[in-house]
Parts: structure tokens; C-alpha cells; sequence
């Protein structure tokens, strides 16, 4: 059950006069967080979470004097009462893709490709009083909470008990720091009061407010859409306006030099320009997209109570020891359904099946039991003609089943290949799921994966 807060009468009224006195004498516009299931700590560790996720992914600058410079604008902004005093961090993502994000609490990343782009000090200080404004405003966490997701506020209210990752446990409701995110990805509402909030912020820190409207507006003439700017504007999308929007904020601010420029701007640029090529993958910008989420290559082991076994390490893993059900994906490979259960259409699903009449675990019953309920939740799935064959997992009598069903990506079909191990403790499976045109490329993948399983003894 969820229920909004209602506004007393009493607020609604006090509203309403105050609606009525910016009518007559003009009047700065409240900006607050609006609905919220989160608490702000949750949003202070959902982003430390999130932060840890995203700092395996990319590549940051490595020059101390250009972080240090981002640094100290980033503290500069943080200090105004606007920002709320939020745990900021600001770290300089290397990455040609002009962008930037923040995320829920604090942790803000600016790609030295922003840096390049901008013309001045106050237009990166103006990216940055936006991204502040996100965080400030509880934007990631509003849209989550807005969502309509079922199992929200019991999730939140158990994490309050502080037991294992909000991130994983957010994530299993499909609410990731990946592509088109909730958390990243802001309305044009969201996007109008964090320029305002930002305006604010920049104009009491002694910036020029108007440069981060010039400089958005500068980067959407030049073909927002398309290149390297796009993955910024996925993500925040244009408002409209935002110079007038920004020049009628100002009539409200009091009077003062704008005398925060330290000078230094066109240094740091030179040094963005001396570092060497930016990678071409796990750029910061690329958590809205990495390449169809293509397994790196690379592999990292994943250790849990009852087993371990090794993955691709560009995926993530989704759920943490003591959960029933493990999922190791890119985020790419993850969607939303409607009623809030997180889909998979690219990656592993990893769990135990326990016979629904108890006893001891049959191999061949058992598995053909798990099959029936996976075709009851999942409509449309067969078994391959190819049928099951045997084998060996982790030194345990294995069966592999290869089905097929409709990919969660419209108009693909896809491959599920149904991998069970008769255990002690139930019977343990591993979905491998993949649409069906990438299967061939990653079935190879699956298979180093599988070789990789051990249990514990
Ligand atoms: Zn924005």
C-alpha cells in the first residue's frame, strides 16, 4: 500500500497566499525535494553504493592537480546552503563524451570532455551547481519513489535495518545505475529547478549564474543529440528557456561580484588536453550505454555461502550472499516490468530450487519440476528439440536443458540454457539467458562460467 502525504488544510491555504503574493509582487519560487520514500541517509548510501558500482566501470583522470582544481569548485558550491549539506565528492571522469552526473547523496563525476567544452570556469562551475541541484532536490530518489513500485516501501523500511546493499537490493526491483535509469535520468521539471537551484547556488558562491545557461544552451545548439553530448541530455533533457529562465532568477538574487574565477581555468583545460586519449570503454558516460553490455573478456569471481564461481567483471552482481537469488548482468541486459520485478534479458540468474514436497533432491524430477515453473511464469517457453543432456558441474551430477522463450527486447527471440546441480541443500541452477542473435557470441562466456563453479564442501 502506499499513500502521499496529504498537505494539511491549514499549508494548503498558507500556499495559496503565498501563490497569491508572487501574483502581486513577483516572488522567488520555493524549491524543495518533492515526494520521497527514501530517507536522506538512504540516499547517502544508495550513492556510495552506486559510486563503488560506477568507479569499477570508468576510468578517472589521473592527474592530481586536475582533480584537485574540480575539487575545489565542487567544495565551493557544496559550502552553500542551497546544496544541503550533503556528503559531496567530486571526482574528473577520463572520458572524451561531454558529461556529467550525480549521484543520489552526493557523489558527482565530471568527464574531461566537459571540461574541453567549456569556455570558461563559471560554465564548469555552472554543470556543477546543476548537478548539485539533483542531489540537493532528491531528484534520483523522487523518481524512484514516484515510480510505483510495489515492494518499494518494504524494501526501504527493512534496509533500514541496515541488512545488506540497498543498491542490490534496489537493483533486483530493477532500479540501476544503468541505461535510462530512474535515478539518472531526470524530467524537464526536475531539470528547470535544478537550474534554478544551481543559479542560486553559483550567484551566492560569486559565479555568473547566466554562464551555465549559456553553456547548456551552447552545447544543445550544437546538435545536442547526437554525439558526444547526447548522453548528457539522455539524461537531462532540455528544459527550454534556460537563458531567460536563469536572467529572470537573477532579478531575485541579491546584488554581488561575481568574483569566485580562480583563474586557473585555462590550465586545467591544457590539462585535460595533455592527458593521454581517453579510453574508449568504461567511460563514465558509457553507464547510460556500454556496447550491448558485452562480457570485457575479463573475469572476476564472485564468493558466496554455498558457492563461487567467476564472471564477466564489466557485470554487475545483483542480490548479496544471503539472498535467494543471485543475478549477474550488465545493466544493459536488465528492464522493469510493470509490477516492479526486475526482468532479465542478458545475463545469469543464479539460485537453489527447493522440491515443493521436501526430500531428498532427484536430479532428473526435480529439474523437470523446476522447468514447469519456469514455463508457468514465464508464457511461451519450450524446451529445445535438442532436449537435456548430462554433465558435470563443480565435480556434481549436472543436467543442461536449452529452452527457448521471447526476449524481454521487443521482436527478439532468446535462449535460456537451464543448467541444475543436484545438491545437499536443493537444487542448485544457473539460467544463462541471452536473445537469441547474441548467443553464439556469448555462449563461450556461459561456458567458462560454468567451468568456473565450485561449492563448498
Ligand atoms: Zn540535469
Amino acid at each position: 500500500m502506499r499513500t502521499r502525504p496529504q498537505a494539511s488544510p491549514c499549508r494548503r491555504v498558507g500556499g495559496l497566499l503565498l501563490a497569491l503574493a508572487s501574483l502581486v509582487w513577483g516572488q522567488q519560487r520555493e524549491l524543495k525535494p518533492g515526494f520521497n520514500l527514501f530517507s536522506k541517509q538512504q540516499d547517502i548510501q544508495l550513492g556510495r553504493e552506486g559510486a563503488s558500482q560506477i568507479e569499477r566501470q570508468v576510468t578517472l583522470a589521473r592527474n592530481a592537480e586536475l582533480n584537485d582544481y574540480v575539487v575545489r569548485i565542487g567544495r565551493r558550491l557544496a559550502s552553500q546552503p542551497q546544496a544541503d549539506q550533503y556528503p559531496y565528492s567530486f571526482k574528473v571522469v577520463h572520458d572524451s563524451n561531454i558529461n556529467a552526473f550525480a549521484l543520489p547523496g552526493g557523489p558527482t563525476y565530471i568527464n574531461t570532455g566537459l571540461i574541453a567544452a567549456a569556455e570558461n570556469e563559471g560554465q564548469l562551475a555552472g554543470v556543477m551547481a546543476h548537478e548539485i541541484g539533483h542531489v540537493a532536490l532528491r531528484h534520483g530518489t523522487n523518481q524512484a519513489s514516484k515510480a510505483n513500485l510495489i515492494q518499494l516501501p518494504a524494501l526501504l523500511a527493512g534496509a533500514l535495518l541496515g541488512d545488506g546493499s540497498l543498491a542490490g537490493q534496489l537493483a533486483q526491483l530493477g532500479v540501476h545505475f544503468g541505461a535510462g535509469s530512474l535515478l539518472l535520468k531526470y524530467s524537464r521539471n526536475a531539470e528547470r529547478d535544478a537550474d534554478l537551484l544551481g543559479a542560486r547556488m553559483m550567484s551566492h558562491a560569486g559565479y555568473n549564474p547566466l554562464e551555465m545557461a549559456r553553456f547548456f544552451e551552447k552545447l544543445e545548439g550544437e546538435g545536442a543529440h547526437r554525439g558526444a553530448v547526447a548522453q548528457f541530455f539522455a539524461s537531462h533533457p532540455n528544459p527550454g528557456n534556460r537563458s531567460k529562465a536563469v536572467q529572470e532568477e537573477i532579478r531575485y538574487l541579491p546584488r554581488r561580484a561575481y568574483d569566485a574565477d580562480s583563474g586557473q581555468f585555462a590550465r586545467a583545460r591544457q590539462m585535460v588536453n595533455d592527458l593521454p586519449a581517453a579510453p574508449k570503454r568504461g567511460a563514465a558516460a558509457s553507464i547510460q550505454d556500454l556496447p550491448a553490455g558485452r562480457p570485457s573478456g575479463r573475469f572476476r569471481q564472485y564468493r558466496g555461502r554455498e558457492f563461487a564461481f567467476s564472471h564477466p567483471d564489466n557485470w554487475q552482481t545483483y542480490g548479496d550472499r544471503d539472498s535467494a537469488m543471485l543475478t549477474v548482468a550488465p545493466r544493459e541486459g536488465l528492464r522493469q516490468s510493470r509490477d516492479g520485478r526486475m526482468l532479465i534479458g542478458y545475463g545469469v540468474m543464479v539460485s537453489f530450487y527447493f522440491p515443493q514436497r521436501g526430500g531428498r533432491v532427484d536430479l532428473r524430477r526435480h529439474t523437470e519440476e523446476l522447468l514447469r515453473k519456469l514455463q508457468q511464469e514465464n508464457p511461451g517457453m519450450r524446451v529445445s528439440s535438442e532436449g537435456s543432456r548430462r554433465l558435470t558441474v563443480g565435480g556434481e551430477a549436472a543436467m543442461q536443458t536449452t529452452l527457448h522463450s521471447e526476449s524481454i527486447f521487443a521482436g527478439e527471440a532468446e535462449v535460456d540454457l537451464l543448467v541444475t546441480v543436484q545438491r545437499p541443500e536443493g537444487l542448485f541452477y544457473m539460467i544463462f539467458i541471452a536473445p537469441e542473435r547474441e548467443y553464439r557470441e556469448i555462449r563461450d562466456t556461459f561456458e567458462q562460467m560454468l567451468r568456473s563453479v565450485q561449492f563448498a564442501a
